[in-house]
C-alpha cells in the first residue's frame, strides 16, 4: 500500500496535529480517542505526514510482535486479536 492508499483509509477534517500543534489548522484525522477522568472525550488528531510516520512505526512494531499489520489504525497498539 502506498501513502495515498493508507491516507484514504482515514476521514480528514481541519484540526490541530498533536505532534506539532504550533502549525495551526491542518487536514487531520482522529488517531486516538481518550476519555478523561471527568468523563469528556478528547480526540487526538494527526496530519497526513504524521499518520504516514505513525503507520510506518506501527508496521515495524507489529512485525516485531509477530502480529498481522493492517493499515488504518495509526494510534492503536499492536496486539493480537
Ligand atoms: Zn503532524
Amino acid at each position: 500500500m502506498d501513502h495515498q492508499q493508507i491516507l484514504g483509509l482515514y476521514t480528514w477534517e481541519l484540526g490541530t496535529c498533536f505532534r506539532h500543534p504550533g502549525a495551526g489548522e491542518l487536514e487531520t484525522t482522529v488517531v486516538q480517542t481518550l476519555r478523561t477522568r471527568l468523563g469528556s472525550v478528547e480526540h487526538i488528531r494527526a496530519c497526513p505526514s504524521c499518520v504516514v510516520a505513525m503507520e510506518a512505526k506501527r508496521q515495524r512494531l507489529c512485525e516485531e510482535a509477530g502480529v498481522a499489520y493492517e493499515p488504518g489504525h495509526a494510534g492503536e497498539a499492536c496486539e493480537p486479536d
